[in-house]
């Protein structure tokens, strides 16, 4: 029972504030209306696969409707360098990090020290638990969790392993189920750690 209640106090950690299946189904009308005033968005997996190199006309789109409704963006990737940039020149992103190391919290007094907001105003956008959540429950701030563009062999096999065995767990404490979305609201209970 205590190892049981232990398990899903950890398990809080994978927790996103919100889970919908892609970023075009993001309200960000209500994102702007809690207060959100900062989005850092994954690139991998969130905005394209990792097969692509140029933005699709769905990420350009999410894109301009935050700028337009002037929440600041940033790109925030553990990828490298040439591959985070390229992206942010072509869809006209300012602001980008590359090699972050979610769930690492380092990177984030670069964004506290350039945008100087409260956790309450910034959200995390990204497709894994385990590093885009996670990253986001340690820095407590809110998070989106969405579903990967293309599930396939790519990327890192040991993180893909470690995502899917704590999905699992996530489905069998009832605390987040593959495919079943909150779609458009941002809920006003947030149980962020
Ligand atoms: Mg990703």
């Amino acid at each position: 029972m205590a190892k049981n209640k232990k398990n899903s106090i950890f398990l809080n950690y994978f927790k996103p504030s919100l889970y919908v299946e892609n970023v075009s189904k993001i309200n960000i009308a209500s994102l702007k209306s809690s207060g959100i005033k900062l989005i850092i968005c994954d690139l991998d997996n969130t905005l394209i696969s990792l097969s692509e190199r140029m933005p699709s006309k769905e990420a350009l789109e999410f894109i301009k409707s935050v700028k337009l409704s002037e929440i600041e963006f940033v790109l925030f990737s553990n990828n490298i360098r040439s591959r985070v940039e390229n992206f942010a020149k072509k869809a006209e992103v300012e602001h980008y990090f590359w090699d972050c190391k979610k769930p690492l919290i380092s990177k984030m007094t670069y964004i506290h020290k350039k945008f100087n907001l409260n956790k309450d105003e910034i959200i995390m956008i990204g497709d894994q638990v385990i590093t885009d959540i996670l990253f986001a429950n340690r820095s407590y701030i809110k998070s989106i969790l969405v579903t990967p563009l293309k599930r396939s062999a790519e990327g890192n096999k040991i993180t893909n392993w470690v995502e899917n065995i704590i999905l699992k767990n996530l489905e069998q404490k009832n605390i987040l189920h593959e495919g079943f979305y909150t779609e458009g609201e941002l809920g006003e209970k947030y149980e962020i750690l």
